[in-house]
């Protein structure tokens, strides 16, 4: 895939302002009007992300702005990086949603300079014959709008597990690897190679024997995630509810479609994300109840409102911090607006009065016993019959046993667990290799996190990313956990997975990765191949 454009020189404008204006002007239009196509082409979320790309690529302040900058006397290629820039700053300063789609205006401005420099414009390119895809990263546009029918595969040397990229392969299970260091100088197009996407690795220039080899696997797998859907299970029975990870009501459907066994997570933020003020008990009644109805006598496990850091939210806190990411956020948000956790759990005992679901309740970013005390209190003095917390602080798993003397489970958020244990911002690709749940440090949280739910007798889940890797499941059970929650995309990777190993075999697995001195050799040990 081209790499991004260099950045335009800075050389002063050479030619005539108007038929420079002229120029950025068709190249804009042209621009919006492929934008336009794509969207039109894609459907579903896809078209609505470069649908708002295509209104962007047309805004006439840039124009103005790319005016205003020629009359200075700088070139139309950095009048138009410059006009985007601006506009870039302004969506960020604005927060929420908008900030997010300011990621998408980099790709815009990429395309119109493409243009005016006739170069191919960064992007996937079309192929008839299927292809793997090796990039540096990918433009939230493309991902968005890969042809899952050609694409085979995904590679790219950027990201780490849990970056944007890297969860929209897994949620339209395209094969991927993430984040290989020198990717792009090692590999030419047309070059033959074999990704190995549980393994983690990608092989170079393999033989025919190993193609076929890659190939009879392929089949299999495909043939193992299309099997019945069954109950999650190991292949000595031992049970392992497989549950879905859900954003809205609108995700329930395609959950009991792929045979999830209820909901591991159900994110509550969509309903204040874009809003300035708390929604009222009344519309979040209406919502919880519309997400349980979908699930009658199943569980569902929902997690109070989580905000801050990633997930601003200016009515909860708008104080500046230097490092959100430790600072007000989930629980301690909570804890100092009670007023909101206390509309949003009356909301949720109003729910699980008007379903037959199974609802249990948890907090995000739980250190210790005493924010434990506090959420379970207030949960059951609203009514809530099952109320827990999310290990995300590596504090948690540490006091372990305290925690589960008061909470009635624990569910494990490796995203967050991951980025705290080894301080790497998840959302940072700089740091994307030290965000890997595979990491032994991570691993032996788990599994005191395991032990003590074990001794307790209480649950153990893991509702984060992690889950989703069909090897590192496996890992997660042979640790304790004792039931997994994915995007429900996953779950039939994941059931095929769980049914081919023991639970003494999972251990041995879980062991063996316990002893591992980096995240990649965890990988290595837990499948059984050596570590050198
Ligand atoms: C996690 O941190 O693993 C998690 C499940 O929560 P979120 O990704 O919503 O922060
Ligand atoms: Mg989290």
């Amino acid at each position: 895939m081209p790499e991004p454009l260099a950045p335009p020189s800075d050389e002063p404008l050479a030619a005539d302002v108007d038929a420079e204006h002229e120029r950025v002007r068709v190249a804009l239009a042209a621009v919006a009007d492929e934008l336009g196509a794509r969207a039109a082409a894609a459907g579903g979320d896809a078209q609505q992300v470069l649908e708002a790309a295509a209104l962007m690529a047309q805004d006439p302040a840039i124009l103005d702005d790319v005016r205003t900058r020629l009359e200075s006397g700088v070139n139309a290629e950095l009048a138009t990086w410059g006009a985007y820039a601006a506009f870039r700053e302004m969506l960020t300063a604005m927060g929420g949603y908008m900030a997010e789609r300011a990621t998408d205006l980099d790709d815009v401005a990429q395309r119109v300079v493409a243009r005016l420099r006739g170069v191919a414009a960064p992007g996937v390119p079309q192929s008839d014959e299927p292809f793997i895809l090796v990039a540096r990263d990918l433009a939230p546009a493309d991902t968005a709008t890969l042809d899952l029918e050609k694409t085979l595969a995904l590679i790219t040397e950027d990201g780490g597990p849990t970056s944007h990229t890297a969860i929209l392969a897994r949620s339209k299970s395209l094969p991927a690897v993430v984040g290989v260091v020198g990717l792009l100088a090692a590999v030419e197009d047309g070059q033959r190679v074999i990704v190995d996407a549980r393994a983690g690795t990608v092989e170079l220039d393999p033989d025919d024997a190993a193609v076929a080899a890659a190939d009879v696997e392929r089949t299999a797998r495909q043939s193992a995630a299309s099997a019945p859907i069954t109950p999650g299970a190991l292949a000595d029975g031992h049970r392992v509810p497989l549950m879905a990870n859900v954003g809205s009501p609108k995700d329930a459907a395609k959950a009991v479609e792929l045979g999830a066994e209820g909901v591991g997570l159900f994110r509550t933020e969509f309903l204040f994300l874009d809003s300035d003020t708390a929604p009222t008990v009344e519309q979040q009644t209406a919502s919880y109840t519309e997400l349980l109805a979908a699930f009658p006598g199943k569980r569902v496990v929902a997690r109070v409102l989580d905000a801050g850091a990633d997930k601003p939210l200016s009515f909860l806190n708008d104080a500046h911090e230097e490092n959100p990411a430790l600072g007000l956020r989930g629980i301690r948000a909570l804890r100092a607006s009670e007023h909101i956790l206390r509309d949003q759990l009356t909301a949720l005992a109003n729910a699980q009065a008007a379903t037959d679901a199974q609802l249990s309740v948890m907090a995000p970013m739980i250190a210790d016993v005493d924010e434990t005390e506090y959420f379970v209190a207030l949960g059951r003095e609203l009514g809530l019959e099952v109320v827990g917390a999310m290990a995300e602080v590596p504090s948690i798993a540490v006091l372990a046993d305290q925690v589960l003397e008061v909470a009635d489970f624990v569910s494990i958020g490796t995203n967050d667990l991951t980025q705290y244990t080894l301080a790497a911002d998840r959302q940072l690709g700089s740091v994307a290799a030290l965000q890997d749940p595979w990491h032994p440090a991570v691993l032996r949280l788990i599994k005191m996190l395991g032990d003590a739910g074990g001794r307790a007798g209480k649950g153990v889940g893991v509702c984060g990313e992690a889950a989703a890797d069909p090897a590192l499941a496996v890992v997660l059970v042979g640790l304790g956990a004792t039931s997994l929650s994915m995007s429900a995309s996953a779950l039939a990777d994941v059931r095929a997975e769980l049914l081919t190993v023991t639970l003494d075999e999972a251990r041995e697995r879980a062991e063996r990765a316990l002893g591992a001195r980096s995240a990649t050799e965890a990988r290595q040990l837990a499948a059984g191949s050596s570590a050198d």
